[in-house]
Parts: C-alpha cells; structure tokens; sequence
C-alpha cells in the first residue's frame, strides 16, 4: 500500500507464480517447464548473438523467429505475432479484443492470468463450470459474449478438447474472438492453428516455454488472420515495440527449426507420462488422462495439501491450488526426468502406505 499508488493499482490481484526456490537440492515438478535443456543449436545461436550487435536494437518486426515460426506452422510470416512470453501476447489479446460491453468467458477451473489480466484491464467475464470430470463443455459457451479464451489442453487438469469441438464452437460464435492457449498442445493434441484460414476471429497462442524447453528466454506467439494480428501490434506498438531481445529471437528462431531435436523432447516427456500415470494409478490415485507436460491427480484418502507437504518435507515441489474449492484435493505434477520421476514415485509410494 502507498499513497503514492494509482487509483486501480489497489484493486489487483495479481498473478501468483509457482515457486523458484534460491539454492538447495529440489526435484522441482511445480512449474511445468520441461525436464530437458533446450536445443542445443538455440544455446550456440544464443551465443553467437552475444557479440559487438547487442549495442544495437533488435529487429522491431522479429522477422527471423516469425520466419520459423511460420515454417513450423504453415502460415504466412504476417499471420504470425512473437512477444516475450505467452504472458505478454494473451495480455495484449485481452486489451487488443476483449473490451467488450459483454462479459467474455472461460472456465471456471483454468489458467488463473485470465482473471488477473481481466482486473488490469476492466474486463468483465463469466466462467462457466467444467462438468464433473473436469471436462470443458463448449455447449455452455453462448455465442452471445464479448469473446472466448481457454486453454487446449486445460491448464491445470491436462484435458484435450478434439479439434471438431473447437470447429463447431467457431461455426456458432463469429462475432467475437476466440482465442486457444496452446501452451501445451505439442504433448500430444493437434492444433487449431489448421483453423486459422476458416475463422477470421481465431487466434492461437503458443509459448516456447514448455515443449521448447526456453521457459527462461521469455518467447510466445499467436497465430491468426492479419487483421487480428494487427490488432495485437497496434497494442505493442503503443506499449514496448521490442518485445523479443536479439538473444530471444536468436535462440528462439533456432529451437523453432531445431525439428529432430523438439521431436525427441517431447516424446520423451509424453513416455514419461503415461508411465507415470500408471505407477499413480498403482498408487490408487486419480488421474485423468493428461495431454500435456504435467499429471493432475488426488489421492482418496489423502488431502492436496498433505501431499504437497509431505513431498516438500522430501525436497519435492509439486503445485497444489487451495481454489477452487473442487480442485483443492488434486496436486499438479510436472513431468520430470525419468529419475526425477522414480523419485517422485519412492517418494509417494513412502507418504500414501
Ligand atoms: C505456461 C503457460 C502460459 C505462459 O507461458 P509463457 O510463454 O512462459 O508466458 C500461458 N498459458 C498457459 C495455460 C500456461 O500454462
């Protein structure tokens, strides 16, 4: 609190990171980045940008990463938007198509920046409930709303919508934007950037944060028609017009192209989840099935709470959210290595007997 302060500076509520612990020998499985290093040609592109340019702005139209970024995609080099971070790019969507006079929606159980960017911006919403096994109903989404955001697979219960359901949910709702957070649809789902040249009001968010393995180099990207992505750069433009530093975009345009490497990765992590799915189903715990780089599971006699406890107290950091309230008995597992994995199963094999 300070007087000092702007008016609406007050009445945030601020985003809440999972944990970085400082030193000390975690098994950290609470943040969903990815269990092994990114590309090894993204670390010598990063390194070989390090030199006498840094003096020099970065290209303010990113056209490097956008190039590989439309490669990977198959779109055009100007149906593709970077920012720093996936963070950055749906907080610019938010601004750029959600101040709408109706409420936009997302599901009441789902990535919880939505609502943060929604106070910082004023925007209303409503949340309609997932069913009883955490599914997203894309009936309860009338077409009468200022627009649509959800992530595929949903963050933090890893369930993956088909691709005919969001057709038919863009089929029946032309008249705002629709927005697929695809932070984690490289684990296994297919994504509706193949929408795009059908639906003017798509716009699919991607990060290299996850299945690239570059959670600390701070990349994201939307693809969608031009004039959506327009949108997003008058907003940019208006706000920090080099959003990607010249070692991001260096590091980022080079993982992007890296396809043998980004194909090993992520089938090394799908592996490791549908083994770990099985020693928790052992367990006797609850895990639905998961599509993306982290398991989400409760254990019937066991709280959220005590079992994220108990695995602190074993050097192990997994995410438990206390709210909502339906949600508070389940723990959000990243996928680790394969040993940290073992580790993890000892671990609750020792808590839950
Ligand atoms: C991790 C995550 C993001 C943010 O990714 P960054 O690119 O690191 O900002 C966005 N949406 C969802 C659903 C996520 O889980």
């Amino acid at each position: 609190m300070s007087r000092y302060w702007s008016k609406p500076v007050h009445d945030l509520e601020p985003y809440v990171p999972g944990e970085q612990p400082g030193g000390g020998d975690w098994i950290k499985l609470n943040t969903n980045e990815n269990p092994f290093g990114p590309s090894p040609r993204a670390l010598s592109a990063i390194a070989e940008a390090a030199g006498d340019s840094l003096r020099l702005y970065p290209d303010p139209g990113n056209t490097l990463f956008r190039q590989a970024v439309a490669g990977h995609c198959d779109v055009e080099v100007e149906q593709v938007f970077a920012g720093n971070g996936s963070d950055e790019v749906l907080a610019h969507a938010f601004m750029a198509f959600f101040r709408q006079p109706r409420p936009i929606l997302f599901p009441d159980i789902t990535y919880s920046f939505y609502r943060v960017y929604c106070g910082l911006y004023g925007i209303e919403y409503r949340t309609p409930e997932l069913d009883e096994s955490l599914r997203l109903r894309l009936e309860d989404y009338p077409a009468d709303n200022g627009g649509i955001i959800f992530p595929n697979p949903n963050a933090p219960t890893g369930l993956l919508l088909p691709l005919e359901a969001i057709r038919e949910l863009l089929e029946r709702n032309r008249d705002s934007v629709v927005v697929v957070d695809e932070a984690y649809i490289d684990f296994g789902g297919e994504s509706a950037v193949a929408l795009v040249p059908e639906f003017e009001n798509l716009l699919v968010v991607q990060t290299l944060s996850k299945s690239r393995s570059l959670a600390g180099l701070r990349v994201g990207f939307a693809v969608g028609q031009r004039p959506l992505i327009e949108g997003l750069e008058r907003i940019r433009d208006s706000f920090n017009s080099y959003p990607l530093d010249r070692l991001a975009e260096a590091g980022a345009a080079a993982a992007m192209a890296d396809r043998e490497y980004f194909a090993q990765c992520r089938q090394a992590v799908m592996e490791q989840r549908e083994w770990l799915r099985g020693r928790l189903d052992a367990l006797g715990f609850e895990v639905p099935p998961s599509a993306a780089n982290f398991l989400f599971a409760r254990h019937p006699d066991h709280s959220g709470e005590s079992l994220a406890e108990a695995l602190r107290e074993k050097a192990i950091l997994v995410r438990h959210f206390s709210r909502p309230e339906r949600i508070r008995d389940f723990l959000r597992i990243t996928l680790g290595t394969p040993e940290q994995n073992r580790a993890l199963v000892s671990a609750l094999e020792a808590i839950v007997k």
